[in-house]
């Protein structure tokens, strides 16, 4: 069974609080503005999402958990799986002097300008990852030096016969872009943050969104950083590069384009979408960028942009298939 099938739908639809759209397009759910239509359910409190959950688990249904698709590349034929979208319905808030606990569907960016405008820093320097609490997570999603793991305490995940569990910090082995939580659903986090002037870091907060704003193209449909910055050897690349926008762009792939999706000119890391850009042709300019880079200079791109197949499942990061 898939979770287009209308029997699948239709007992959702009994089970949980949350409502079910059935044939809804994905490409309004990711920055890029890409992916075709699916089962989409929007669990109204965390009980939904472990009901959703145990729902498709009983029924032999595949899921996906989506946040804000700031960094998913969903597939031009849609989903087969069922697509659990966390956002509202998942965001408290609560904090306790230095800890704060936030539900996963928060958008990180607001989380950044409250914990600042309260005087705590830690997630402050968030303000430009337009993804949720859960996907930042997930992702150990950072920048300015800054990332998730930093200041992670715990987090309440469900798995996926509908059963919550706790995990300490210690239990979570975070890395570059990576948290190596699989096949759960981060409801909430616990952080630990520190106090710092309210005006300082609200100041940092100004500076750092007007930096992203200059320096890449955050008003048009992307998905961030296509690749991981590579792991390399010590004592560097001989070219001196570092950086995955740093080779690309040494790559001369600034401005390169397939089908209706263009390398950024502003940012050569930044793959756009000039307007029914799809699926296919990402794939493309992926497969196309990482070749380039591999004959000038030898060195492999990983993907961290998350592409996602019909059924629900991440290919790998070393490798996409092109064949739609
Ligand atoms: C303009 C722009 C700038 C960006 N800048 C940065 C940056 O500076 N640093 C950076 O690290 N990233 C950056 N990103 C990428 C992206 O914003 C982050 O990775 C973000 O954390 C993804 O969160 P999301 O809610 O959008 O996740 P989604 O894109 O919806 O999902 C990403 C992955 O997380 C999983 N996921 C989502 N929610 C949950 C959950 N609750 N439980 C379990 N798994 C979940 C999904 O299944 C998927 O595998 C940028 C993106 C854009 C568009």
């Amino acid at each position: 069974m898939t979770a287009r099938d209308p029997r699948f739908i239709a007992s959702l639809r009994e089970a949980t609080r949350g409502e079910v759209r059935e044939n809804e397009p994905l490409a309004g759910y990711s920055t890029f503005r890409i992916g075709g239509p699916a089962t989409v359910v929007f669990p109204a409190g965390p009980e939904d999402v472990a009901i959703a959950l145990r729902h498709a688990d009983n029924a032999g249904v595949s899921w996906f958990a989506l946040g804000l698709g700031s960094n998913v590349l969903l597939p031009d034929a849609g989903l087969e799986a069922l697509v659990i979208r966390l956002g509202k319905g998942l965001d408290g808030v609560r904090s306790d002097g230095d800890r704060w606990w936030f539900g996963a569907g928060l958008p990180a960016p607001l989380v950044a300008r409250q914990t600042a405008a309260a005087g705590f820093a830690g997630l402050h320097k968030m303000v430009g990852v337009p993804g949720t609490v859960g996907g930042g997570v997930f992702m150990n999603a950072g920048c300015h030096g800054a990332e998730w793991a930093d200041v992670v305490q715990r987090v309440t995940v469900v798995d996926p016969n509908g059963v919550d569990r706790v995990l300490d910090r210690e239990e979570i082995p975070f890395r570059y872009r990576r948290s190596g939580l699989e096949r759960v659903i981060v409801l909430e986090t616990e952080v630990a943050l520190h106090q710092a002037e309210p005006a300082l870091l609200e100041q940092e907060v100004r500076d750092l969104f007007e930096w992203r704003q200059r320096g890449t193209p955050f008003n048009q449909p992307c998905c961030g950083s296509t690749f991981t910055n590579p792991d390399l050897p010590p004592g560097g690349h001989p070219s001196g590069l570092r950086s995955a926008g740093q080779f690309l762009d040494a790559a001369d792939l600034k401005g390169y384009t397939i089908g209706r999706v263009q390398v950024s000119p502003l940012h050569a890391n930044y793959f756009v979408n000039l307007g029914g850009g799809t699926a296919d042709d990402v794939r493309r300019l992926i497969e196309h960028a990482r070749d380039r880079v591999r004959d000038r200079f030898g060195v492999r791109l990983e993907l961290e942009v998350k592409v996602v197949s019909p059924a629900g499942e991440i290919e790998p990061t070393d490798g996409v298939r092109t064949d739609g």
